[in-house]
């Protein structure tokens, strides 16, 4: 039986079930030993993170008094950290060519009626250009698994084409990268490439469910998949992010494989994940999320997202579409720091308008909204959307983008950062009721940052981008 060990590179060693089994039977032992509870919430206070087993406990405790601690301490720590800011992107999808056989995506190998696409380059020129027009400037890019119709030099020729595109005042400035596990060679090649966060979803931590929704190719290998993160760190990929697709398995196990799995990054190479995405499972063309029997509601969902916002202060977490308006807002409030906006899940979606007979999508959006409508919405919220990619490009990636946060510097930089970009965004692509909403939050915000040298500069830069067109100011 394999023994758990954070710093070990085997997958069954780091995410080790009988300590997993064993931190849950410790979580229903204690939840309602408000005694540990406390101690675990003033840990949380410090802000330096809480283990899985203590967040196991506090995601097992029913009591309403410390669950509204738990929501209250969360909500502050995001502030603490991320102050008003919500860094703002958008999926492209390159394929859906796929061979593996997830049982809850569209795309697996034997859906013979779902229509096969994959971008050209001159099609990821206009999706590019699509995107760059609607104010995007930083991407994730997705495909299927098949080593025939998407190997990786499919894929680098795609970030190439991405980068290279300067569409009036467009430009994508950070390719995010979501495509299966694959090897340390490759991961150097998509390192060179000048990718930001490589993202690959655990799906499920339960090995042996793994296998059962995984049941044929590549995909299947647990250990392969699970291992991915240490084989990107070891191509030279600082930043990489992590997820479980809510649904498929008891959301309790996810919670503590996550966090383990966090742990683990941090005890073998010194810097946590950069970023944890929270999906949960959608209806698509033929996947029927009700045929899945863990899924989680919504106050299950707010209640894991402040819980990890916690455990993870320094860990950004994202929320995608799949999410409807009302949730994403709650999710907010409690942790979320990125959420994308204006998405399409199918191949070529911001070109050519979704067809229901030809639909090559992943999975149903809820919150169909334009980049326009939830910028303004994020305003009218009292945040910032931010379209700032500044630490990628300064090299501030890793441990030392950690370093930053940790400085408490954050406000001196990303906060002039993201109103420099929102001011590109409300100048070239907002509607003039967002622009108007957008220049008065800018007036005030300029106040905010505390360094008044720094203060000055920013208003500089932005009286430039306003009269004088110039772009891509940052710190
Ligand atoms: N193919 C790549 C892989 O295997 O990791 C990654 C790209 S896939 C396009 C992105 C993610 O979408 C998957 O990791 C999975 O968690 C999620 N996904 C798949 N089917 C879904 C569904 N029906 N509803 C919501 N999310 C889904």
């Amino acid at each position: 039986m394999a023994i758990y060990n954070p710093k070990s590179l085997k997958a069954e060693e780091f995410i080790n079930d009988g300590e997993i089994l064993d931190t849950l039977k410790y979580a229903d032992e204690n939840k309602d030993n408000l005694a540990l509870v406390d101690e675990i919430i003033e840990k949380a206070k410090l802000r330096k993170g809480i283990t899985h087993r203590e967040a196991s406990v506090l995601l097992a405790c029913e009591n309403e008094e410390k669950i509204k601690e738990i929501y209250a301490l969360a909500e502050q720590i995001k502030k603490d950290f991320y102050g008003d800011r919500i860094v703002m992107f958008a999926p492209l999808y390159l394929s859906n060519y796929c061979v593996n056989g997830c049982v809850y995506c569209p795309y697996h190998l034997k859906n013979k009626h779902i229509c096969r696409k994959k971008l050209t380059q001159e099609e990821v020129k206009a999706e590019v250009i699509a995107l760059q027009d609607m104010g995007h400037k930083r991407l994730a890019i997705e495909a299927g698994e098949d080593p025939v119709n998407n190997p990786i030099e499919y894929i680098l020729e795609c970030i190439d084409t991405i980068y290279s595109i300067k569409h009036k005042n467009g430009a994508i400035r950070r390719v995010n990268v979501n495509i299966a596990a694959t090897t340390v060679e490759n991961y150097k090649k998509l390192h060179d490439a000048g990718i930001g966060t490589y993202i690959l979803f655990q799906e499920t931590y339960n090995k042996k469910s793994y296998e059962e929704l995984h049941p044929t190719g590549p995909k299947h290998n647990y250990d392969y998949h699970t291992e991915a993160m240490d084989r990107a760190m070891e191509g030279g990929i600082d930043d990489v992010g992590l997820g479980v697709l809510f649904g498929l398995e008891l959301y309790r196990y996810e919670l503590a494989g996550l966090l383990m799995h966090a742990e683990h990054l941090e005890a073998v190479h010194g810097v946590g994940p950069h970023t944890i995405s929270v999906p949960r499972i959608k209806a698509a063309d033929d996947i029927d999320p009700d045929e899945f029997d863990n899924g989680i509601d919504d106050e299950t969902f707010a209640k894991i997202i402040a819980i990890i916002r916690i455990a993870v202060p320094y860990t950004g977490m994202i929320i995608s579409t799949r999410e409807s308006k009302s949730v994403r807002e709650k999710a907010l409030r409690l942790g979320i720091s990125q959420i994308s906006g204006g998405s399409r899940t199918s191949v070529g979606g911001y070109v050519e308008e979704e067809d229901e007979d030809e639909n090559s999508a992943q999975f149903d959006v809820s919150d169909r909204r334009s980049l326009d409508e939830v910028v303004r919405w994020l305003m009218e919220l009292g945040y910032i959307p931010s379209f700032c990619t500044a630490c990628y490009r300064e090299g501030r990636t890793g441990d030392r983008f950690m370093a930053l946060c940790k400085s408490g510097q954050i406000q001196n930089c990303c906060h002039p950062n993201a109103l420099m970009t929102l001011e590109e965004y409300l100048m070239d692509y907002a509607s003039p009721e967002t622009r108007e909403i957008g220049e008065k939050i800018i007036e005030k915000e300029l106040l905010n940052i505390p360094k008044e040298k720094v203060r000055n500069i920013a208003r500089e830069y932005i009286e430039e981008i306003k009269k004088d067109g110039k772009r891509d100011f940052r710190f």
